[in-house]
C-alpha cells in the first residue's frame, strides 16, 4: 500500500519549528544523496502544535556512513546501533531505517546485524536495516510512525497515523498481542501517550494490554526505570497514572505498593496529590530529582511500613531505613532504582523524626546539613497533604527564613553542581 503524502500546503509543520541542528543534519544527509526524514514523536508533536521534546532523524545512510559525514558524531547502542550527532546543548539521534522483526521467533543471525527473539517473543537485540516503509511499520503506534521529508517538506504516513491524530487514538501498528510481546514496555508507553496527549487507547490495544500486562515482568529493569521517570516527569503524571490504574499496569510495575493501595482506595488519594504536585512543578519548569519523586509517591506507603516495624519493636530510625530500603530494593526486580536514590529516599524518611526536635542546637545543625532540603520538602508536602504538623511546619519555615541555604562555591572544576530543584519546588 502506498503511503499517504501530505504536501507542504496541506499541513502545519514548518522548518522554523524544527531545531536548527536537526535541519542541518537532514540537509547534510540529503546533499550527500541520502533520504533524510524527521521521524517519530517530533513529527507527531509538531502536527499537534506541541513542542517536541527531541528531534530524531531517520535515513537510508548506514551508521558508518553517517559517522564519516559528521565530525561531531558518535555511534551508540547495543540494542539499536545509531548515531548521536552532537551540537552545542543538543543531540540529534540519527538512525538508519530499520526492518521489522521476523515472524518465526527463532534466533536469527545476520552478517553484521544481530537479532534475537527470546522465548516470550521479546526482541532482545535488533539492528537490521530496512526501507522507510519497514521503518515506519516497526514503530510502536501509528501516531509515532510519521515522517517529515526534508527534500520536499511533505509529511509521509505509512500507518494511518494522520487519521488517528485527528481522532485522538493511540493505535498499535500491527497485531497488539504480538507487538506487546516483542516489547512489553510499549504498554506503558501507550498509557503515557494517552495521558500526555489526552487520547484514547484503541479498544483492541486496550484489551491486549489488560491481557498481557504481566509480560512487563520480562522487561529490562533498567529500561523500566527510564520509563517510570518519563511517566512521572511528563507534566501529565496524574492522567498517566489513571491510565496505569485503568489498564492495571500498576500491578506488574509496583507490585507491593499497588496491592497496598487496593486494600483501601483512600490510599490512592495521596498518590494523586503527589502527581498533581509533580505536574504543577513541571508546568512551572522545575525538575524534581528521582529520589524526591520516589519519596513522595511512595510516602504514605513507606510511613505505613515504618509504623509496622516500629510496632514490631524497631527504633524509629532503623524502622525507616529498613522499611524504605526493603521496599525499594525489592522493587528493583522490576524497576531498577539506582542505589544512590534508594539511600536518598531512606534518608528523607529517616530524617522526618528530626523535625519534631525543636529545642537546643539540633534545629540549627539539621537546617545546615545537606540532607535538610529534601527532608523538608517531604515534610512540608506531607504536612499539607494530611493537614498535620502545622505548628512544626511554621517553626521550620520561619527558621529557614533566618537560615537561608549557603550558595555553592562559584568557581573550580570540583565545585558542586547546583541541584536542579535547589530553588525549592514546593510552593
Ligand atoms: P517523547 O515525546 O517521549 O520523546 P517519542 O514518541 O519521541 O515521545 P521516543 O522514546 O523519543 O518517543 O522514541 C522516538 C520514536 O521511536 C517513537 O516516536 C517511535 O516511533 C519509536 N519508538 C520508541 N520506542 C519504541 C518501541 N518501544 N517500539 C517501537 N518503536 C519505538
Ligand atoms: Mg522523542
Amino acid at each position: 500500500m502506498d503511503p499517504v503524502v501530505l504536501k507542504r500546503a496541506d499541513h502545519n509543520v514548518s522548518r522554523k519549528q524544527i531545531s536548527s541542528a536537526a535541519i542541518k543534519v537532514m540537509y547534510r544527509l540529503k546533499d550527500e544523496g541520502h533520504t533524510a526524514y524527521l521521524a517519530g514523536g517530533g513529527v507527531r508533536d509538531l502536527l499537534l502544535n506541541r513542542n517536541p521534546k527531541d528531534f530524531d532523524v531517520a535515513t537510508d545512510a548506514t551508521p558508518e556512513q553517517i559517522r564519516k559525514m559528521f565530525r561531531n558524531c558518535r555511534l551508540v547502542g547495543r540494542r539499536f546501533r545509531l548515531a548521536h550527532i552532537l551540537f552545542r546543548g543538543e543531540v540529534i539521534e540519527t538512525s538508519t531505517f530499520r526492518a521489522p522483526v521476523p515472524d518465526d521467533g527463532d534466533e536469527t543471525v545476520y552478517c553484521d546485524n544481530t537479532l534475537r527473539v527470546g522465548e516470550t517473543g521479546m526482541v532482545t537485540r535488533d539492528n537490521i536495516f530496512g526501507t522507510p516503509k519497514e521503518d515506519a511499520l516497526r514503530r510502536d503506534f501509528t501516531i509515532n510512525a510519521l515522517f517529515y521529508n526534508i527534500a520536499d517538506f511533505s509529511v509521509i504516513d505509512y500507518a494511518g497515523g494522520l487519521n488517528d491524530l485527528d481522532d485522538k487514538i493511540i493505535r498499535v501498528i500491527g497485531e497488539p498481542d504480538k507487538r506487546f510481546a516483542e516489547d512489553p514496555v510499549r504498554m506503558i508507553r501507550a498509557a503515557r501517550f494517552a495521558g500526555t496527549l489526552g487520547f484514547e487507547i484503541e479498544q483492541q490495544a486496550y484489551d491486549s494490554i489488560c491481557r498481557n500486562k504481566d509480560l512487563l515482568a520480562h522487561a529490562a529493569p533498567s529500561r523500566m526505570y527510564e520509563e517510570v521517570q518519563k511517566l512521572f516527569f511528563c507534566g501529565h503524571a496524574k492522567d498517566v497514572f489513571q491510565w496505569l490504574e485503568k489498564t492495571d499496569l500498576l500491578h506488574p510495575m509496583f507490585h507491593d505498593f499497588s496491592h497496598w493501595i487496593d486494600e483501601d482506595k483512600t490510599r490512592h488519594d495521596w498518590v494523586i496529590q503527589t502527581l498533581e504536585q509533580m505536574d504543577r512543578w513541571r508546568q512551572a519548569g522545575l525538575r524534581v530529582h528521582p529520589a524526591l519523586l520516589f519519596a513522595l509517591i511512595f510516602g504514605e506507603y513507606h510511613e505505613f511500613l515504618i509504623q509496622q516495624l516500629i510496632e514490631a519493636g524497631q527504633a524509629p530510625h532503623d524502622a525507616a531505613r529498613n522499611a524504605v530500603q526493603g521496599h525499594l530494593k525489592g522493587m528493583c526486580e522490576n524497576v531498577r532504582v539506582p542505589k544512590q536514590a534508594i539511600y536518598q529516599v531512606s534518608d528523607i524518611m529517616s530524617n522526618q523524626a528530626r523535625f519534631e526536635r525543636v529545642k537546643g542546637r539540633q534545629p540549627q545543625r539539621f537546617i545546615q546539613s545537606r540532607a535538610f532540603l529534601d527532608a523538608f520538602l517531604y515534610f512540608k508536602f506531607s504536612a499539607k497533604a494530611h493537614d498535620r504538623n502545622q505548628d512544626l511546619l511554621e517553626f521550620w519555615t520561619d527558621l529557614r527564613k533566618t537560615n537561608p541555604p549557603k550558595p555553592p562555591p562559584r568557581k573550580g572544576k570540583n565545585a558542586p553542581k547546583r541541584r536542579p530543584d535547589g530553588e525549592e519546588p514546593i510552593g
